[in-house]
């Protein structure tokens, strides 16, 4: 039950999740999630540091693609404003947005990573597509009431995880990376 909630890697931020690493672990397509991921909940363009890490990455061979359960029209704006496509509203953790992001990306399972910041939507629904799966820290802690609940249970299931030693940086050789679940 744990394990399906289990990230590959944890992160304090996209910025550092080593890229260099996810290559070396054959991962060629980024799945990103876009509030408190890439942007603040609130803010309606993405910082300069974004755009830079954005070149950098798609510099260093990676597709991108913004999958988000949220439809504002905000995040239709930001995945412009990124030159990046978007699959939204997701409705995370079912696979079915994942699927069609690596459609787009050109990628198989195996080579795609997801990149967010919820457990019960962007780690358990990467893990159960059988997805590499890469937590990071939210951004903003202004968030939406019923994700703020839900991080409550999060904070549960990340003691749990963290008790057991299983919240690690994403290492190519770390046991079981690049499996998941599938169902
Ligand atoms: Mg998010």
């Amino acid at each position: 039950m744990l394990e399906r909630f289990r990230p590959d890697g944890y992160h304090d931020s996209i910025f550092d999740v080593d890229t260099e690493e996810l290559k070396k672990g054959g991962i060629t397509g980024l799945i990103v999630d876009l509030d408190n991921t890439l942007v603040p909940r609130h803010e309606r363009e993405a910082p300069e540091r974004v755009h830079k890490w954005l070149e950098e990455v798609i510099e260093r061979g990676f597709r991108v693609c913004i999958v988000s359960n949220n439809w504002a029209g905000r995040v239709k704006a930001i995945a412009d404003e990124l030159g990046l496509s978007l699959v939204a509203p997701a409705a995370k953790p079912r696979g079915g947005a994942f699927v069609q992001a690596m459609e787009i990306l050109g990628t198989s399972r195996s080579q795609t990573a997801v990149i967010g910041d919820q457990l019960f939507t962007d780690i358990l629904g990467g893990n159960l597509a059988g997805l590499v799966t890469i937590l990071v820290v939210p951004i903003s802690p202004r968030e939406l009431l019923h994700t703020r609940i839900l991080r409550r249970l999060e904070r549960m299931v990340l003691r749990k995880l963290q008790k057991k030693d299983l919240l690690r940086k994403y290492r190519a050789s770390f046991p079981d990376s690049g499996g998941g679940f599938c169902v």
